[in-house]
């Protein structure tokens, strides 16, 4: 179990080894022998320090310093109420969540990608990655430092193709936390994989548009004020052109949310949750279309680029969470008095493959965010398609790899790797399937290469 400030409490490696002839009190003794040293391990403040991680380039100072003090408030504010994600519905943590983003806030720590003249930090899309790494080892780092998705997607969305007015009325509030926002382009009827064949319609109607469709997987729809919605506006324009983005409110006549879906036996509340949703024949006034009509594949598509960073370096510190807990749970746990589990060649091919996973899949998605920053998302496009997929791939062996290492406790909820386990299998889905994006890749190299496709 966790402790207050969100540690492993000494018990839970005190289970006999099968077969352990020793009495209780001998097992008792061993255990507060061996607690100390998980709890040591297990503790960014004193595990060995990102110093054993990679890192492509020196940080600037300043940089350095914003994550000591991400990673500080972290520790000490936010790990204490980790264990309670297990045990409560995301809604009635809210005002526990609430006032830790107002310390945030006070401390100058929110949302540290946004420009300046919005109020944050101005960082380059690397250095904000480094963040991201490190607000991903807590499930709700991202959440309090208003850095979560789906909203970052939609700042950015807004920022850079937001008239005045929409910025006015949707962006600001979202900036300060007032409210939160959703992204509903999947439909349970059309395959999300291809993008540009839905059914949802938005038919223009004088001043206004009416949409009518049926969406599923709209995350954190449940509490939003406001969904960016796709709907076909044209069917028979060219593909990539048919789709246009709205700027729907969640409570204007004929949006209805359904229920939030149910994902590995849990439905989740609030942020942490994905909607299926109806709009029938929703009105909004044609001035809130999110730029031109016949522009929302290439909106969601330039969505996407700055997004998969975000995700996979989100993704880098889940696994460098995992990381520690594996290393505190191998060199501490005693298959046998004198002999810990980390002894044995398994556990150590683990710990080695997953130290160079993380490391190498770190480097690429650092490089691939300072290539975006020097010539844009189009020069970085076969990186962008390969992170997606590779990176997935690191954290779901890390994580299970974690989970193995820890034997039973690992599927308990006394660590927070069941927890990811659960909430991240969909990394290999969400944002585009491995399988989309090995293909879009291979076909990418395999065209320098001479071969052409009529399909
Ligand atoms: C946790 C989670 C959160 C999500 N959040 C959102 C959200 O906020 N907003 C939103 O709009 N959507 C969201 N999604 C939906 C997500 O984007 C889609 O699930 C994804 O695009 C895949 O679409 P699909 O589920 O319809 O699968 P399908 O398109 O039906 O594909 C099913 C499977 O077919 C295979 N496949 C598909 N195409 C190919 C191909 N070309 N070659 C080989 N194999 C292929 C893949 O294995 C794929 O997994 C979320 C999904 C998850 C799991």
């Amino acid at each position: 179990m966790f402790d207050r400030r969100g540690r492993f409490h000494a018990q839970v490696s005190c289970r006999a080894t099968p077969g352990d002839p020793s009495p209780s009190s001998a097992r008792a003794t061993r255990c507060s022998v061996t607690a100390p040293t998980l709890l040591a391990a297990a503790d960014p403040a004193v595990a060995p320090e990102p110093a054993s991680r990679a890192d492509a380039a020196p940080l600037a100072t300043d940089l350095r310093e914003l994550l000591t003090s991400v990673r500080a408030f972290l520790r000490d504010r936010v790990r204490p109420i980790e264990p309670r994600l297990a045990q409560h519905e995301f809604r009635d943590l809210l005002p526990e969540l609430t006032a830790l983003r107002s310390e945030v806030k006070a401390r100058g720590l929110w949302a540290p990608f946004l420009p300046r003249t919005l109020g944050g930090r101005g960082l380059t899309l690397a250095e904000y990655a480094e963040v991201s790494a490190v607000l991903g080892e807590s499930p709700v780092g991202h959440y309090l430092f208003n850095c979560q998705a789906p909203d970052v997607g939609n700042m950015e969305l807004l920022h850079t193709h937001g008239t005045p007015e929409q910025q006015q009325r949707w962006l600001r509030p979202l900036v300060d936390g007032m409210v939160r926002s959703c992204f509903s382009m999947t439909e349970p009827d059309y395959p999300g994989s291809n993008p540009v064949w839905m059914g949802t319609r938005a038919v223009r109607d004088g001043d206004e548009y009416v949409i009518t469709g049926h969406k599923w997987f709209t995350s954190s729809a449940d509490g939003a004020a406001f969904a960016v919605v796709m709907a076909v506006t044209d069917p028979d324009a060219a593909p990539h052109r048919r789709a246009s983005m709205f700027l729907v409110p969640m409570d204007a006549p004929g949006v209805a949310l359904v229920r939030n879906v149910s994902i590995m036996g849990e439905a989740g509340s609030d942020w942490a949750s994905h909607a299926e949703l109806r709009y029938d024949a929703v009105r909004v006034p044609a001035a809130d279309r999110l730029g031109p009509e016949g522009a929302g594949f290439a909106l969601a598509q330039e969505r996407l680029g700055p997004g998969r960073i975000h995700h996979c370096m989100r993704w880098i510190g889940i696994c460098e969470r995992a990381f520690d807990l594996m290393c505190a749970r191998a060199a501490t746990r005693e298959l046998a008095p004198g002999r810990p589990l980390g002894l044995s060649d398994t556990v150590q091919g683990w710990v080695a493959d997953s130290r160079a996973e993380i490391d190498a899949a770190r480097l690429y998605v650092l490089d691939t965010a300072r290539r975006i920053d020097a010539d844009g998302a189009s020069a970085a496009r076969d990186a962008i398609s390969a992170i997606k997929f590779y990176v997935a791939g690191v954290l779901q062996r890390v994580l299970d790899r974690a989970i193995q290492t820890h034997g039973a406790l690992g599927v308990t909820d006394d660590t927070p790797l069941a927890y990811w386990y659960r909430h991240e299998r969909g990394a290999r889905i969400y944002d585009g399937a491995d399988e989309v994006h090995k293909a879009s890749l291979a076909r990418r190299i395999l065209k320098r290469y001479g071969m052409e496709s009529r399909g």
